[in-house]
């Protein structure tokens, strides 16, 4: 098939004239889900024209990088070029409307609450789709991982890790709070945009040690060296107003990828995701040490959480059920 991917278009935060590429520099977790997923469709046979994201390396016979970012470049592009599908994962910066001749279509919704488009979006968890009050007929289908952008190691370092947003809602703080409770350094890497809130991490949690966004190969050695990732989202407004409810969490299959384990609260997606690559741990910030140290001591181990991983994420696994979907609104089925 010759499929449009939609990545969403959003400059590099503080550089006004790059975009954030697919895969990004650094924090962007549709960036990466696009990555793999391209990743998929190519490793099936597909052809690939992703949009949304000029500046991205294409390193495939079959991928294209179309050098349109803005929405209207992206609907003129659409309009002059025949596709058999347009994969939307922009969150609504195109419609059904802007389709080129012949053309379908589907989204997926990487968002709280309801999507902009109901038509043909697929969900990323039973959480995200019943938070949507979208019904049966919606597809879930699990976030995609490609096993060779990451490393994956056995031997890992003592350190807990962080990756994400350094948010209320991400449970920075929290993450702090635990690995001091079970008595072992933390490692907080991701933007810090909510300047006062790192800074309260810095002031009550001494023992952790904030890195920045973090990129490139000193990322997946983090994610690989760590004893466990942290994942302990909080049932607090989100950056889009509403109760934050974790709709896919890329970090989670990035880090079982690499044999890592996860710690992580009941947030969302995330009951349905960590059993079998770890553990469930409650809200707020108030861990026991030795609660905190029996959790840690009953994670699963590498090998265990990897082959998990491989079973649940796989990127060809993923795209293959994706080519089913987009085969299923080429045939005339659609839902909202
Ligand atoms: N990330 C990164 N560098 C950082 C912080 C985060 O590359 O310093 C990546 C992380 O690996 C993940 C994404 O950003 O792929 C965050 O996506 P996730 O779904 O976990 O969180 P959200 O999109 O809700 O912020």
């Amino acid at each position: 098939m010759r499929i449009a991917v939609v990545n969403v278009p959003l400059r590099v935060p503080g550089d006004p004239t790059r975009w954030i590429t697919v895969p990004p520099q650094g924090y962007g977790g549709i960036q990466w889900v696009v990555s793999h997923l391209v990743d998929g469709l190519l490793a099936l046979g597909h052809e690939v024209h992703l949009l949304g994201a000029p500046g991205s390396h294409a390193g495939h016979p079959d991928l294209r990088v179309v050098d349109a970012a803005e929405p209207a470049e992206m609907r003129r592009w659409l309009r002059g070029n025949r596709v058999d599908i347009v994969h939307d994962h922009s969150n609504g910066r195109i419609t059904p409307r802007d389709l080129p001749p012949g053309a379908a279509y589907c989204s997926t919704h990487h968002l709280t609450g309801a999507p902009e488009i109901g038509l043909n979006c697929v969900y990323v968890s039973g959480a995200q789709r019943a938070a949507a009050r979208a019904g049966a007929a919606a597809p879930v289908i699990r976030l995609p991982v490609n096993p060779d952008r990451y490393r994956f190691r056995r031997d890992k370092k003592d350190y807990l890790l962080f990756l994400g947003r350094i948010s209320a809602h991400k449970g920075a703080l929290e993450a702090a709070a635990f690995a001091r409770a079970a008595g072992v350094p933390a490692v907080l890497a991701g933007p810090a945009w909510e300047e006062e809130y790192a800074t309260a991490i810095r002031r009550n949690s001494p023992g952790a040690e904030l890195v920045g966004e973090v990129g490139g190969a000193e990322r997946v050695e983090l994610i690989s060296d760590a004893a466990a990732v942290l994942v302990l989202s909080q049932p607090v407004t989100g950056p889009w107003g509403d109760l934050w409810c974790e709709p896919g969490a890329t970090v989670v299959s990035e880090a079982a990828v690499s044999g890592t384990p996860v710690i992580a609260t009941a947030n969302g997606c995330l009951p349905e995701i960590v059993p079998g690559v770890g553990t469930l741990v409650p809200y707020g910030e108030r861990f026991e040490p030795g609660y905190a140290e029996s959790r840690l001591a009953a994670l699963p181990s590498a090998d265990r959480v990897r082959r998990r991983a491989l079973a649940r994420w796989d990127h060809v696994g993923v795209a293959r059920r994706y080519t089913e979907v987009y085969r299923r609104i080429r045939d005339g089925e659609s839902w909202s």
